[in-house]
């Protein structure tokens, strides 16, 4: 599925003096061209992250379904792509669980990316009472089924972050072996959805405390395309001893 795609999560992080981390982890992303390296800043500081590198991608952490119009606080897709995004971050769980998103919003959130000419990253997880209640696949892929857009192209332009709500910032990342088993049934769904060719080049990321020192062992994982990092995305020094192991 392509190059390991490793993307960085600056969620409600991040003023103007970060800018320098950003340029540091572009020139090193130009120097480790096997894999794809992005960043999602907060809104603020997409337009001058995009300013500054050459070579990694810029995203946003969310968006608005609508286009335009009398929504106060809201950013639209239109809007991201015209600061220089080139992909949206939907369905994360501090947006699901933080901000009461429905599935259906989120795909809603996800076709107005699309349309903007954006690419995707859909995020999913189970917490961890449903982890424990052995049900965790079934949530994945349900929630997944109900999240996911109608697309033609979803190889290129879609991908997948398989996030267990419980190992994000907490130190407590899954298990390969479980990350395996996740990931395999998320293929399975997204070659059903969008056919072996479409479904089997969508990237399927983990992400959940992703550190240098457990990059390697999750990143060789079986069905497992890049990660994607929250805290350790905040210095270049940690983010790219991720995208390195890779
Ligand atoms: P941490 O890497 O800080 O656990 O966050 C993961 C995450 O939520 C990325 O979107």
């Amino acid at each position: 599925a392509g190059r390991p795609y490793i993307v960085g999560n600056w969620k409600m992080n991040g003023t103007r003096a970060m800018l320098s981390e950003a340029r540091a982890i572009d020139r090193a992303a130009q120097r480790h061209m096997k894999v794809e390296v992005a960043l999602a800043p907060p809104y603020t500081l997409i337009h001058a992250v995009h300013r500054e590198v050459e070579q990694i991608g810029v995203g946003a952490q969310d968006c608005h379904p609508g286009i335009d119009g009398a929504f106060t606080g809201d950013i639209s897709a239109t809007m991201l792509a015209d600061a220089g995004a080139k992909f949206v971050i939907v369905g994360h769980s501090e947006r699901r669980v933080g901000h009461g998103e429905s599935n259906d919003l989120v795909r809603e959130k996800a076709q107005a990316a699309l349309d903007a000419g954006m690419r995707v990253i859909m995020c999913c997880g189970e917490d961890a009472p449903t982890r424990d209640a052995g049900k965790a696949i079934q949530f994945v892929t349900g929630q997944l089924k109900a999240s996911l857009p109608e697309m033609a192209d979803a190889g290129e332009r879609l991908t997948v972050a398989y996030e267990p709500i419980w190992a994000i910032g907490t130190g407590n990342n899954a298990t390969t072996d479980d990350i395996s088993e996740m990931h395999r049934e998320i293929r399975k769904l997204l070659v059903s959805l969008y056919g072996e060719e479409q479904g089997s080049a969508v990237r399927i990321l983990y992400g959940g405390s992703v550190k240098p020192d457990n990059a390697k062992a999750i990143l060789a994982a079986d069905e497992v395309n890049g990660a994607l990092v929250g805290g350790a995305s905040l210095t270049a020094d940690s983010f790219m001893g991720i995208a390195l192991a890779a």
